[in-house]
């Protein structure tokens, strides 16, 4: 994914970890969180909690299909990631700070620690682990909604909205914006 920079430091590599994932009920709300995560500028995203189905292969069709170099993978055990990650960790939670006071802080750390965010998000129970062990507890508002709608509100917050314009390499289809209709150019045409 190519984005424009600025003078303000924008390339921060931001990793999804998706708890609790449990097969067939939270299928589609784990593809949603996956493409979420692509469409505003993750990296990638690891599933954690039952056995992958449907979602690692969904997210590589659009892959394949929309471009750039999304990854997508499962891990049995999320603690092997969350004490060894070499960055800044961010839980999302209702029961967190607000967005707004915390994103300064948050983007003072990624300059000192790493460029390197984890963000987690839930399904139903999170562990009381994860809240210690996070450097950020982010509430996204506190009433409770959803992890998609969180995700997706914090990565545009974090970009300042500029992920929107992000272009993706060797995509196959690309959509022209149009004020009415569909406009679709096949990149293997041109
Ligand atoms: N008890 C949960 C909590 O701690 O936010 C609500 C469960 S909700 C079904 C699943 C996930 O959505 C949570 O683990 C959290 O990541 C995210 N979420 C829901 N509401 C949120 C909010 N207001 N702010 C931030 N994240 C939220």
């Amino acid at each position: 994914m190519t984005r424009s920079k600025s003078s303000e430091r924008m390339d921060f590599e931001i990793s999804v970890l998706r708890l609790g994932h449990r097969l067939v009920r939270d299928t589609r709300m784990s593809t949603h969180a996956a493409l979420v995560s692509r469409a505003l500028g993750a990296r990638e995203i690891i599933m954690s909690g039952a056995e992958e189905d449907d979602t690692i292969d969904s997210t590589n069709r659009v892959n394949a299909r929309w471009g750039g170099q999304f990854k997508i993978s499962h891990i049995e055990n999320w603690r092997e990631i969350v004490k060894h990650w070499d960055g800044v960790i961010v839980h999302l939670t209702m029961y967190g700070e607000q967005l707004d006071q915390l994103l300064p802080k948050i983007r003072r750390k990624l300059e000192l620690k790493s460029n390197k965010l984890l963000l987690i998000i839930g399904a139903e129970k999170v562990p009381r682990e994860i809240y210690a062990l996070s450097h950020f507890n982010v509430a996204i508002g506190n009433q409770p909604h959803s992890e998609v709608a969180a995700l997706a509100i914090f990565l545009d917050r974090i970009y300042k909205g500029k992920e929107l314009y992000s272009t993706f390499e060797n995509a196959k289809i690309r959509i022209i914006p149009s004020s009415k209709g569909k406009e679709v150019v096949n990149q293997n045409e041109n």
